[in-house]
């Protein structure tokens, strides 16, 4: 569902849901059920979530200016996950 705007000349704007693509191009005014236009408004991005939005813009944000480093990160003083056992089956792998 996308939220539309109208506009009355009456009774000023209102918003009308419909599905995305579905919207008329006049909705009956709630006020005076006269023919309203449609006003063609940005986007509701203000309702968005403040960490969605960051991630969006930062992500949108390396395409043009990547961060470039210049060698890669230290490896840790010690590893933190203990090695995997060895795999039994490979014990069963022919020796050369
Ligand atoms: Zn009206």
């Amino acid at each position: 569902m996308a939220t539309y705007r109208y506009r009355c000349g009456s009774h000023g704007s209102f918003d009308l849901s419909a599905p995305i693509g579905t919207a008329p191009g006049t909705a009956p005014c709630p006020g005076c059920a006269r023919p309203s236009t449609r006003e063609y408004t940005a986007p509701m991005l203000g309702l968005a979530p403040r960490a969605a939005v960051a991630l969006l813009d930062r992500t949108a944000a390396t395409a043009e200016t990547p961060a470039v480093v210049s060698a890669p990160p230290p490896r840790p003083a010690h590893r933190r996950t203990p090695l995997a056992p060895p795999n039994p089956a490979l014990r069963r792998l022919p020796r050369p």
